[in-house]
This record gives C-alpha cells, structure tokens and sequence, in this order.
C-alpha cells in the first residue's frame, strides 16, 4: 500500500486557494488502463492511415475550438501568465495537426538486395506512457502524446501531481473529438505510484518522461530492467553568451525574459548569462532597467509578465539559492499570498557556485564575464547539462564555431527561441536521452521491422 495521499490537491499558486481535488491513480487503476489502451490501440493501428490522420485533426480542431478555456485552466492551475497559456493550449493544437500531417507520410524503405525484395516497416510500439512535470503541463504531454497516437500507439499520460485538470480536459475533448475510447487515457496520480506503476509495467512499451535529472535517471534504471524504451528530457542550465561585438541593447532587452518566463520555471531558461569582459559593465547598466521593467503580479492580467512560482515547495527551493549576501539586481513581487519570488540577476558568484551550475528553476539568473571565445566555451561547457543556450554577437564564423564548439542540443543566435514543434528538440549530458518534435518524432514511436521476400522461390 502506498502511504501517498488517495487524493492530489490543485491549488492556485497566485492565491495558494484549492480549487480543485482529485483521485489519485493507483497501480490498480494503470493496470486496467494498460488493458483498455492496449485493445484500443489494436484496433485504431488497424485504421486506414487517412482515417487516423481524419481523427487526429478532428482533434486538433477541438482543441482550437476550446484555446481559451483551455488556457484559463492553466492560469489557475499553473500560474502561467494568460498571453502564455493561450501560446500552449495553440501549441497543443498545431502538435496535433503536425502530426496528423505525418500520418500517411510516415514510410519504411525499399533497399536493394539480390534474389529478392527487401521492405522495412515502420510498426506502433503498442501502448506509451508519457510522465509529465508541471512546468508546461499541457505542451509537453502533447509533444509525447501527438507523435505518438499518429504512429498508430495509445498513450496512457500520467500528468505532475499539481497539474493535472488540463490534461484531464484534453482526454475528454479527445473523447469528444470522436478518437476511440481507451486510446488516450490519463492517469492523475502520484509520481512514485502512478508514475512508477507505468514505467514498470511490461505492457506499456515506451516511457517519455519529462522532468527532473534525478527522477529521470531512476525511470531510466528501472526501464532497464525490462529493456523498456525511455526518451528523458530532463533539466538545464544554459548559458547566454554575449561577445563584446553583439547588439548590446538588443541582448539585454532580451535577456530578461529568457529566464523569467513561466517565472523561470523553464527547462531552456538562459539562467547563466555570460558577458565578454570588455562589455560586461555596459551590460549591466542596460540590463537593469530590463530586468526592473518586469511586470510581476496576477497572471490572469493580460499585462503581466511573469506570474508566480508553481508551490511552496518551489518556493522555498529557490529561496535557498539567493542568500542576502549576494549582490545583483532584484525585480518587485506582489504582497499578499501567492508563490511569488522576484526576478533576480547575481554578480559577482563563483562560477563554480551551486546557484551558477544548478537548476535553481525560478527566476534567477547569475552573470559571469569571460576573456575571450575559448574561455566562453568553457564556461558554457562547465555544468552537467546541455539542453539549450544562446550566442550573441555579429560576427556568423564565431557565431557558427561556438554553435559547435557548446555541448546542448538547442541553440540559438541573436535570439533566444528554442522550441518550434518542427524542429527538433532534446538534450545532451544529463539534460536528455533521445528527441522530440520535429520530422522525425512519429518514427520514434515505431519499431523497424526488416523483411526479405525471395524472388527465387
Ligand atoms: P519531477 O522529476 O519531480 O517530476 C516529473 C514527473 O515525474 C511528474 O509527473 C512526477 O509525478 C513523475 N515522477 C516522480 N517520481 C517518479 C517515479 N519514481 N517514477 C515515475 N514518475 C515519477 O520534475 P518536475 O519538478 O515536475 O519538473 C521540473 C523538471 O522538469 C526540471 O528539472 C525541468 O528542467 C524539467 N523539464 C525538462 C524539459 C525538457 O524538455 N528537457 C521540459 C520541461 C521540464
């Protein structure tokens, strides 16, 4: 018997008020939903290709039909700003209908070989599951669940423990959108319980698990012991590198909100800010007012920027990091309750700091000046993960060799934009194993089968 609550409580991180409860899934519950999504699933990779497409983007307009609904749960769930949460809830749609694109497209191969035909088949794995965190509740459920259904699988979603009414409102519109009963099923409920309960079930083939680095590594042990797939997208800690030769004004502007969107809360968040020496005071001077512009306060108000942190919990961890002795810049909160901590810049830390090389995940970023392009290479370098960062300058030869030279999976220059659901997404070290999104995310969800056919018979 688990000693975990039979319940998840949701609560409003800007007014700490419950406002909803919910049973907790247990592993009895998930061995049934293995064996309704495994009959479903069946059935459904039996569709003809065009009629999965149909349905997947049936779907997609359901969701479209209901953006704004959707994005106003996750206000109240999440603490996501609005402007933010309709951006997700549109994300989930345009996942859905990606993949639905991919459906018919989705081909094995022809390889030439003597005395006969040789065929490779793209086969559905059978039934996945998709751990989710909190952080983005409902892109990130889509980005496993999407690919997934369209290579012809069912996926059974086990949402995080405070975010689990979006997820819960998707399965419905699943429903309603006309996929099979069974197909798509989500199980709220506790990470070591339900989530567990999935990752070591020999019917669920594939596990994509988002979250943390430490959790992310046990789903992966535990996997092993059944030879189960496992594709982790786990933490981060990316630099923003800023050469000297940069648009300065247009860097600092940016900075800001390539850590504190979603209050920091972001696995891609630029928290290691990496300034050329030679620049490092003027960068500062024109952060400053960028980081005080900050609007924080209720993220139902279409103005805001940043609303709060997702729970105590949170809260508290991040509280650890920022002791007062530390210098730097500090944004404004609201009064009153409410998860809330204020945007926040360090100088003057030792890059080898905990808050300099851990996910702090919340909005705090620190600021380390580097001599030249081999020593920003290595301090991009100098942490355990390698999901994202970002390069500022003019010159495209430095811009294209320090690309090369950064160990992360996603990077971006004169910008900080990292995730489009074409392209694709995951990390290096011990930010991931595996990737998301892009042209090849529906084949990931298939197994290669490789068949000869004699002619010679
Ligand atoms: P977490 O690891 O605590 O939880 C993630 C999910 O795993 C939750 O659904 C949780 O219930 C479940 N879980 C917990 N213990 C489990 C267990 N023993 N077995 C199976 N499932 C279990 O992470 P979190 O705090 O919810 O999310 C924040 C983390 O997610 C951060 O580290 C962030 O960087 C990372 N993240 C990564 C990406 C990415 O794409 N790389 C995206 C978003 C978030």
């Amino acid at each position: 018997m688990s000693d975990q609550p039979s319940e998840l409580q949701v609560r409003n991180p800007a007014t700490e008020e419950v406002i909803a409860t919910v049973p907790a899934a247990t592993p009895a519950d998930v061995d049934a939903a293995v064996v309704r999504a495994a009959r479903a699933q069946t059935a459904w990779a039996a569709l003809a290709p065009g009629d999965r497409a149909r349905l997947l983007r049936r779907f997609a307009a359901t969701v479209d039909g209901h953006i704004e609904e959707l994005a106003r749960l996750e206000v109240r769930e999440a603490g996501h700003t609005l402007g933010n949460a309709r951006w997700e809830a549109g994300n989930v749609r345009d996942l859905l209908d990606y993949a639905a694109g991919g459906v018919e497209r989705l081909t094995g191969r022809q390889i030439p070989v003597p005395g006969g035909v040789n065929v490779t088949f793209l086969e559905p794995l059978g039934v996945v599951g998709v751990i989710a965190p909190w952080n983005f509740p409902m892109p990130i459920a889509a980005w496993g669940t999407a690919p997934a259904l369209a290579a012809g699988n069912a996926v059974l979603l086990k949402p995080a423990e405070t975010t689990p009414l979006t997820a819960l409102r998707l399965a419905e519109l699943a429903l309603e959108a006309g996929l099979p009963e069974g197909l798509f099923q989500v199980l709220p409920g506790h990470g070591p319980v339900a989530g567990n309960a999935l990752v070591e079930h020999p019917g669920v083939a594939e596990i994509v698990f988002t979250g943390s680095t430490a959790v992310g590594k046990r789903v992966w042990a535990k996997g092993a012991d059944r030879l189960k797939r496992v594709t982790l997208e786990l933490g981060g800690k990316s630099p923003n590198i800023v050469f000297a030769d940069a648009d300065l004004e247009a860097a600092a502007t940016a900075a800001p909100m390539s850590f504190l969107d979603n209050a920091g809360q972001d696995c891609c968040a630029r928290t290691r800010i990496l300034v050329e020496r030679s620049a490092y005071d003027r960068f500062l001077e024109l952060l400053a007012p960028a980081i005080e512009a900050v609007r924080v306060g209720d993220p139902a108000d279409e103005n805001v920027d940043m609303g709060p942190l997702i729970s105590a919990t949170q809260l508290a961890r991040v509280r650890s990091y920022v002791t007062d002795d530390l210098d730097g810049i500090r944004g404004k909160t609201p009064e009153g309750p409410g998860y809330w901590f204020p945007p926040t810049v360090l100088t003057g830390v030792d890059p080898r700091a905990r808050v300099a090389v851990e996910e702090v995940f919340g909005p705090v970023a620190v600021v380390l000046p580097f001599d030249d392009e081999a020593d920003a290479v290595r301090l991009a370098n100098a942490t355990d993960y390698g999901l994202s960062g970002s390069i500022w300058t003019r010159d495209v030869g430095r811009a294209l060799r320090v690309s090369q030279a950064v160990r992360a999976g996603n990077l971006s220059v004169n910008s900080h934009s990292s995730v489009r659901y074409w392209t694709p997404f995951g990390g290096f070290k011990q930010s991931g194993v595996g990737r998301e999104l892009g042209p090849d995310a529906l084949a990931a969800f298939t197994e290669t089968k490789n068949v000869f056919i004699s002619t010679e018979a």
